[in-house]
């Protein structure tokens, strides 16, 4: 059968990235994953796709399957090198041991780390092996550095864990606040959303509240750039305002809450004045954002990691729950607070219990009479009282030993946890340490003495729950690869292995056959509760299509808003008025480290890029993590553009490339979030994370991931390196592991992968050092990226520790070195650009070994790629911005209308407009 006739078959699914939780059509052959496009009937994204969605099926390549894990793996002893082993004599190894550890040490000595990327039906038998059959609370999960503030508050405030608020209230809503969350970046399809009311709906307020000028905030009506850390001061301010400006729903407070006087009393201090100097913003703004706020009509709040990730998360969403109640903005369409979720199921992992304060079904550890229903549900003595230990405290537990083995699945906390020196130093002490893993090549698989292979999207089956308490199908579309199998399987697999040796004779606590089974379980168990789902099924689903909680038996639809009524989950009730004063900032900036850190994600890398890092058009819009400093501040510290920097902070210390940036303010630094060892590694660095701190939440346990007080100063690693590589059968990612190991040698190693078109991947490395390597590590080095052979062209001059290898095939380039000291390498980047477009070398043959950092005439620059569906360069927008000439909307649309740039995804729609922008700015002044 040719090419052309070999049948597609369509299959209705969720993207795997962020809450969104946007609905795809994957399309196979059968065999692999061919295609996948936005599933236009599906409520979240009506056939949107952002640049990360639209991509997924690159994700699936056959050469980017070479990182995946294939095989069990394990070893017995930790001198030694893992093997590749049977399913049963792996999961039997881990039972014996795990079994061995709980009798000797007791079940705390044991725990669980999981993730909001894994299914719902994953999470509950997960929860159930820890907490019923292990008998342990210590199950956590990455929703704890990412959503465990939004719980807390909900539950303070409101009563239970629901996000009250649904997408459609964007439509309805007259006042946006957005208050730390780069939507336009973190949830782009739900941006595109508010793009579209705001265009049918000028007067639609928008007011964002960050501390850098972030896509979202340059197109707000107003924003306040406060200063990181000081955003419960900021709404108390506003409340005082609004007291004062008779804002207040008086009926609403009087009917439906408690403890407003209390409050009361407590923002008087607030006066906007001193909240205004607080928060380093004019206090004119803050009248008027109070003020908008608080006009009768419907205002939505969407927040997300900038409120959560903090050691004050829970009284920022306290304190901004408190603006909703007050204003009586919740429960009436277009108003509420809304939490975003960072990832694709961070939520069906809250509604599964699966943390480690909390129990299935909405239910509380600290609860008898919850952990009663649930032990009698699961057919256990009793569920563990005490709760287990969250993300930091695990890992430090981990670390003093009191732990003695951890089984992580589908997340990679040696990239992605605060403070990673001692997050690795935790997995080196570890007795155990098992992996359920879809990739082999994670910072935290390192460390694994046993790796189970996983599933992935695409070859999965079960339900996630998005930021709107929609639950969605996530169904298989291809075989699994090699022996991975499904997360819930391993461990219901695992689970029967361990009651062999626990409770032999027992009947089974995990008598499950399929996803479905777990999912109809986990069902039964929210009878009665918040989230009533025991009106859906699969079958629902298949039928009615993805539906939000509650969803209770003889309900016709899921219920698309909660407390319409007026009334909460709480005793009495009343939804309560938290009175949590502004407690300062914690790790200031100081004489020793006078820079606030923040971490910011990017539009085109997921979490700890183990999916995203390994396609090379995803790189495209940023290659490497950058430091974004204010340009005053470079010039006082007497560093240029794209210098590299030293960063050191309490707990370590990077090297990076520091980049000029408006958008944040003097004092104020901003890394991206997503780079660890893997990508940025050398000397003592562990990936951005080594300078994040872990301090956390007093309640959420949620740690301070936004703010750090950091040192910048100019690196002296005066020897550079660049190298570029298009490996001959692709497979890209297989040469950046393969070279993972020599850049561990170098003070500063960072790693990319470059190339739009998948038949032209390659990889760059950059390094810097003291002084040039010893020639063994060169050697290996050029050995790794194919520079060994006898034909390549090279240039070495070792008094001056100069070298330059350039290889050649079939008329093009295919690898080169530069090295030496800055000026040695200049010429690196207008050569990566000719050998990754894979142009003929005869025209610039001349200056391969002269390179100079100017390109040769002719040679033109393409630039930063801002669409990556359409690989539409920034250079090309401000040349075609430049030609049209017009400003505003119109140039937008010009521009867009000439280069074709934001007419897929859309998600360098926000980029486009401000490099446009820039050009109009240029052209007035
Ligand atoms: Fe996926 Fe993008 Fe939708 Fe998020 S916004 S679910 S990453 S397609």
């Amino acid at each position: 059968m040719s090419a052309a006739t070999v049948p597609v078959h369509e299959i209705r699914s969720t993207c795997c990235y962020c809450g969104v939780g946007c609905g795809v059509i994957i399309e196979t052959d059968g065999q692999s994953v061919t295609g996948v496009r936005g599933d236009p009937d599906h409520p979240a994204n009506h056939g949107a796709l952002c640049s990360k969605g639209s991509t997924l099926h690159l994700t699936m390549r056959p050469d980017v399957q070479s990182v995946r894990l294939l095989h069990p793996e394990m070893r017995a002893d930790t001198t030694m090198p893992r093997r590749r082993a049977g399913w049963d004599e792996t999961l039997g190894f881990v039972a014996d041991r795990f079994a061995e550890i709980i009798r000797e040490h007791g079940p705390d000595a044991v725990a669980f780390y999981v993730s909001g990327q894994l299914l719902t039906e994953d999470y509950y038998v997960f929860n159930k092996l820890a907490k019923g059959l292990v008998g342990t609370n210590n199950i956590d999960t990455n929703s704890r550095l990412c959503m465990s503030s939004a719980v807390a508050g909900y539950k303070q405030s409101l009563g239970a864990d629901a996000p009250p608020c649904a997408y459609a209230d964007i439509d309805a809503a007259q006042c946006l606040f957005i208050a730390g969350s780069n939507t336009a970046i973190a949830h782009p399809i739900l941006y595109r959303r508010i793009e579209r009311a705001r265009a049918a709906r000028p007067d639609l307020k928008v007011i964002v509240v960050d501390p850098r000028v972030t896509d979202t905030a340059r197109e707000a009506d107003l924003h306040l750039q406060i200063l990181p850390g000081t955003d419960v001061a900021l709404f108390h301010g506003m409340l005082h305002v609004i007291l004062w400006e008779g804002l207040l729903d008086h009926a609403f407070i009087r009917d439906h809450t408690e403890g407003f006087e209390a409050l009361k009393s407590l923002v008087r201090e607030y006066t906007p004045k001193s909240v205004a100097q607080t928060c380093g913003i004019a206090e004119a703004d803050l009248v008027r954002a109070a003020t908008w706020f608080g006009a009768p009509g419907a205002t939505l709040s969407l927040y997300c990691q900038g409120l959560n990730q903090s050691t004050s998360g829970t009284a920022k969403n306290t304190a901004l729950i408190n603006l909703h109640l007050a204003t009586g903005h919740i429960g009436r369409p277009g108003s509420g607070p809304f939490s975003l979720t960072g990832q694709p199921n961070a939520m069906g992992g809250r509604e599964v219990g699966g943390l480690a304060n909390l129990l299935s079904a909405h239910r509380d550890l600290g609860n008898a009479e919850h952990r009663a229903e649930v032990a009698r549900a699961w057919g256990v003595a009793d569920v563990p009282a005490a709760p287990g230990k969250t993300a930091v405290e695990l890992f430090d537990a981990l670390h003093d030993g009191s732990i003695k083995a951890v089984w992580i699945a589908c997340t990679n906390p040696a990239q992605s946890m605060p403070d990673q020196r001692r997050v690795h130093e935790a997995l080196r002490r570890a007795e155990l340490v098992v992996v359920q893993e879809a990739y082999r090549d994670t910072e935290t698989a390192w460390y694994a003495d046993v790796l189970l292979p996983a599933t992935s999207w695409a070859e999965k089956d079960g339900t996630v729950t998005n930021s709107e308490r929609r639950i969605s199908r996530v169904r298989r579309a291809v075989s699994p690869p090699g022996q991975a199998r499904d997360d819930w399987a391993i461990v219901v697999d695992f689970a029967r292995c361990l009651e062999a040796r626990l409770r032999p004779g027992a009947t089974t606590l995990f008598p499950y056959a399929d996803a479905c089974s777990v999912w109809n379980e986990h069902r039964a168990l929210t009878a009665g509760r918040d989230l009533d789902i025991t009106g859906l099924s699969y079958d629902r689903l298949e039928t009615a299509g993805p539906a939000q909680w509650p969803y209770p038996a003889g309900a016709a639809s899921g219920r698309a808003r909660l407390y319409v009524d007026g009334v909460f989950p709480t005793p009495n009730g009343r939804a309560r008025f938290v009175t949590t004063p502004w407690q300062g900032v914690k790790e200031p900036a100081d004489a020793r480290y006078p820079f606030r850190l923040t971490t910011a994600r990017l539009r085109d890398q997921w979490h700890g890029m183990s999916r995203t890092g390994s396609i090379g058009r995803l790189f495209g819009n940023a290659p490497e993590p950058l430091l974004g400093m204010h340009p005053g501040d470079l010039l006082r510290r007497g560093l240029d553009d794209g210098a590299l920097v030293r960063v050191q902070s309490r707990r370590g210390v990077i090297h990076v490339r520091v980049s000029a940036d408006q958008a944040v303010r003097p004092g104020q630094a901003c890394l991206p979030m997503h780079w660890g060892a893997r990508f940025l590694t050398g000397g003592e660095s562990l990936g951005v994370n080594t300078l994040t701190s872990p301090a956390f939440d007093p309640v959420s346990k949620q740690p301070e991931l936004k703010a750090a007080a950091v040192r910048i100063e100019r690196a002296v690693l005066p020897w550079r390196l660049v190298a570029c590589a298009v490996p001959a059968h692709g497979a890209a990612i297989a040469l950046a592991d393969a070279l993972a190991p020599t850049m561990r040698a170098f003070e500063f190693a960072s790693l990319a992968l470059v190339g739009a078109e998948p038949a032209r991947e390659g990889v760059v490395v950059r390094l810097a050092a003291l002084e040039a390597p010893d020639r063994a590590t060169l050697d290996d080095l050029d050995r790794r990226l194919g520079l060994a052979h006898a034909h390549v062209i090279r240039y070495e001059d070792a008094r001056r520790q100069v070298g330059r290898r350039i290889d050649v095939a079939d008329g093009r380039l295919r690898a080169f070195r530069l090295s030496g000291h800055e000026t040695d390498i200049a010429a690196a980047s207008w050569l990566q650009e000719w050998l990754v477009r894979g142009e003929p070398v005869a025209p610039v043959r001349r200056f391969l070994l002269a390179p100079t950092s100017q390109a040769p005439a002719g040679v033109v620059r393409r630039g930063r790629t801002v669409c990556a569906c359409l690989d539409v360069t920034d250079s090309a927008i401000g040349e075609a911005a430049t030609r049209i000439g017009l400003d505003g909307e119109a140039g937008v649309r010009a521009v867009c209308d000439a280069l074709r740039c934001g007419t897929n995804c859309g998600s360098c729609m926000p980029e486009v407009r401000r490099l446009v922008g820039a050009v109009a700015r240029e052209v007035v002044a």
